[in-house]
């Protein structure tokens, strides 16, 4: 025996269910697993994934915590809003409290076609826990291309779905979704709101799917799109077997990946229940926050700590972090974003 076995006593119950055993479990120690977005199906991802062993996690999140995340987000509590976390770190202070023998690599960032492929380098699986189609798109053409398996879920008002998709086997978000949707045409968070027990019903049907890829399992990922709806009381399983026989997708029949070569994707998002709206640019550069928290000292009251600063003007909070990145709150409308941005922060 060795050290390494001494410490699976912790996931005995879990290596007595036959299908895994000890020997899934070992694989699951040695498995890396990329996990995008880390709000509310992020948050029952990263715990379940945790707890069960997985050797190494990379969180990777845009995105600060407030009082209306605690509904759904159940990582993180009230002391995690009060010191104005980005998710990722309040993430993993967490996660290695609940398993100290893994590894949780947390990253402050937006995910997008200049750092996918860097993120997703080292990783057997990519987890969706992101709340836009962009992001997807962009997810499924990394995997298609790179041949790594993801596992998509998405979660509006008391309705979600989630899907696994093995590349060259089952088909591919494309296959089933040839175009992601125009922006402002499907109901968000903030228009339809989100009720938790969907997001914790999704984020587990995605995770036993990462840990039978993890674990060695293949043969048992689900080859089905799972739609539930907990409100109407409705589970629908859609068969998907025949779909990459049906359609000339894109991205797994031609070979195209616009989303990870950046000919699609735009550089502002709104974020989903937040009345607030991210910007970005392709370009990448570190901004001094303290250059900047002088600057805007008369401007109104500047909070920071040493991942991102924070600035209340009128009806906004500007919020902006190291590398350049900033979230504009209390609009939803892209152009007033970036007129805010560019008063104050500037371009
Ligand atoms: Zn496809």
């Amino acid at each position: 025996m060795t050290d390494r076995d001494d410490n699976f006593d912790r996931y005995v119950r879990q290596m007595r269910y036959a299908p895994l055993g000890e020997r899934g479990q070992r694989k699951l120690a040695q498995s890396r697993a990329l996990l995008c977005g880390c709000g509310a199906l992020g948050s029952v991802l990263a715990t379940t994934l945790a707890r069960a062993g997985v050797g190494f996690l990379r969180i990777v999140d845009r995105d600060f915590l407030e009082l209306n995340n605690l509904q759904r987000q159940v990582l993180y509590d009230e002391q995690d809003v009060a010191a104005g976390l980005p998710k990722a770190i309040a993430a993993a202070a967490k996660l290695r409290r609940i398993n100290s023998q893994i590894e949780i690599e947390p990253v402050v960032a937006d995910i997008d076609h200049t750092n996918l492929v860097e993120l997703a380098r080292d990783v057997n699986v990519l987890v969706d826990g992101t709340d836009n189609f962009e992001t997807r798109f962009l997810l499924n053409d990394l995997a298609v291309k790179h041949d790594v398996p993801w596992v998509y879920g998405g979660c509006i008002g008391a309705e979600g779905q989630t899907m696994t998709i093995l590349p060259h086997d089952t088909p591919c978000l494309t296959c089933l979704v040839q175009e992601a949707p125009p922006p402002g045409t499907t109901p968000t968070c903030d228009t339809a709101g989100i009720l938790a027990p969907v997001v914790n019903v999704i984020a587990s049907l995605q995770a036993i799917e990462v840990l039978k890829i993890l674990s060695g399992n293949r043969q048992a990922v689900s080859r089905q799109l799972t739609v539930v709806e907990l409100w109407e009381n409705r589970i629908r399983q859609i068969k998907l077997n025949k779909l990459r026989d049906q359609v000339d997708c894109r991205t797994c029949d031609r070979g195209e990946y616009p989303w990870l070569e950046g000919r699609l994707g735009s550089q502002t998002a709104v974020l989903c229940g937040r009345n607030a709206v991210q910007l970005s640019r392709p370009e990448r550069y570190e901004t001094s926050l303290d250059a900047l928290a002088e600057t805007l000292a008369g401007v109104g009251p500047v909070e920071r700590n040493q991942y991102l600063l924070r600035l209340s003007v009128d009806s906004y909070v500007v919020t902006v972090f190291a590398d350049g990145r900033a979230i504009i709150s209390g609009t939803d409308d892209p152009a007033t974003a970036r007129t805010v941005y560019a008063k104050y922060v500037g371009t």
